[in-house]
């Protein structure tokens, strides 16, 4: 820790501005207690380096840059000496090796290779383990079921949203996803996804479904994953130093509460990250696992703090309005939240039907959309319409859902 406060207060003029305000000297920190008075970087910061702003080396050494896709506001660009790629090709392996992937997998890559972190991050950790990678990246979903078929694909890694969407498309391309592909592993990550969304993929495949978390400012993928035992995310807490604190305080909570997820990466070159604020919303638990590792664990992330909706004055997660529609039986996993503010905010969910039930000819559509209504006021506290819609009609993605329109901010 001292060595790294040190290096990025040397280093990044942006950070020796911060301890300045604050008025401490990379000498202050002494004890790990003293961590806490180390100011926070944030989203903003990233902002307000664009583009080259955070970097601590000589531009030559820098081999390789990433961005983010700006799910909120500005890109972020980040950036890798030699020495960084390796440390995080590293991480990616361990993921691989604590999910159960072994040198005899063939795994198939779906994530999007580019600007985005998580096509070569995938992609090396898979190489570094010794697996058999296809980097077949995102889209063409026909040629992607081909690929699976005909390599005998047994990992795949996407993001959850394209792997329940692969759960019908095999079945439409004439395929049991059991009988005739091997998949027994899948990596799953870069979006929030609920445990019946878990369900629905492992049973459908018959492959267990792994949960990993990263971000591009973090390296990208691989700074925590699942264990087979599926209890929690283990991040590499020998690479990442991590706290969770109050959001609206800032102040550290203590152990096991839930909050803002705060991390330091102890070892990066090109770009020191002193706690970094990623508005993840995470509990921490340092109990050793079931399968023997000592790292601690996050609970799976349900989103992000600036990912909550407040709808009249009450918060939402879109995440819970998932966890509502995935119990319901005659709902298939597609859905929208939408925004819209008249006179009031108002909420409007699109769901797509389960084509069995929509081609029932007699069925009653009336009720099964008050139930729904019903089911998600008693866990929202708010109403929220529905509308039912026919299998198909609502955007597919090969990347991360947009699960949320907000119209208000048009306005
Ligand atoms: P962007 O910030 O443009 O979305 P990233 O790909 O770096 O770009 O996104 C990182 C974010 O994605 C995380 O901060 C987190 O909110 C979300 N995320 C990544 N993995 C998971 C996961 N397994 N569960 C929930 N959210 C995740
Ligand atoms: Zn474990």
């Amino acid at each position: 820790m001292k060595k790294i406060v040190n290096y990025a207060y040397r280093r990044v003029p942006i950070i020796r501005q911060k301890f300045k305000a604050a008025g401490i000297t990379p000498d202050s920190i002494r004890k790990i207690e003293d961590v806490a008075k180390i100011p926070f970087t944030t989203k903003e910061d990233f902002a307000q380096g664009y583009p080259f702003g955070l970097m601590a080396v000589n531009p030559e050494r820098v081999v390789r840059i990433h961005a983010s896709s700006g799910t909120t506001g500005k890109p972020k660009v980040v950036y890798y000496t030699r020495k960084d790629l390796e440390t995080w090709t590293r991480l990616m392996a361990r993921l691989y090796d604590c999910a159960g992937v072994t040198s005899k997998d063939i795994v198939q890559n779906m994530y999007g290779y580019g600007l985005f972190t998580g096509g070569l991050g995938f992609h090396y950790g898979a190489e570094r383990i010794g697996a058999m990678v296809v980097p077949a990246a995102t889209g063409n979903t026909k040629r992607q079921i081909m690929l699976m078929k005909d390599f005998g694909t047994t990992v795949i890694a996407c993001t959850p949203s394209y792997a329940l969407y692969l759960c019908e498309a095999v079945k439409a391309e004439g395929l049991d996803p059991r009988k005739d592909l091997r998949i027994r592993i899948g990596l799953f990550g870069a979006e929030p996804w609920s445990e019946e969304a878990r369900k629905k993929i492992q049973d459908t495949f018959g492959m267990l479904a792994i949960d990993c978390y990263g971000m591009s400012e973090l390296y990208g993928p691989g700074v925590a994953c699942e264990c087979p035992e599926q209890n929690g995310l283990h991040v590499w807490g020998d690479e990442f130093y991590i706290e969770t604190i109050d959001p609206d305080t800032g102040e550290v909570l203590e152990e096991g509460k839930e909050g803002e997820f705060v991390v330091t990466m102890l070892n990066r070159e090109a770009m020191p990250i002193l706690r970094y604020r990623t508005r993840d919303l995470a509990r921490v638990v340092w109990e050793e696992c079931e399968c023997g590792r000592q790292h601690p664990r996050i609970m799976r992330i349900k989103g992000r703090s600036d990912d909550m909706l407040i709808i009249g004055g009450v918060n939402v997660f879109p995440s819970q309005v998932e966890h509502v529609l995935m119990q319901i039986q005659e709902l298939a996993e597609f859905y929208q939240i939408l925004v819209t503010h008249d006179k009031l905010d108002r909420l409007h969910v699109q769901v797509e039907l389960k084509p069995d039930i929509a081609a029932k000819k007699d069925y009653d559509l009336a009720k099964l959309k008050a139930r729904v209504e019903n089911d998600l006021l008693s866990v929202l506290s708010i109403h929220a319409s529905v509308e039912l819609m026919q299998p198909g009609t609502l955007p597919r993605v090969e990347g991360k859902a947009k699960h949320v329109v907000d119209l208000r901010k048009k306005e």
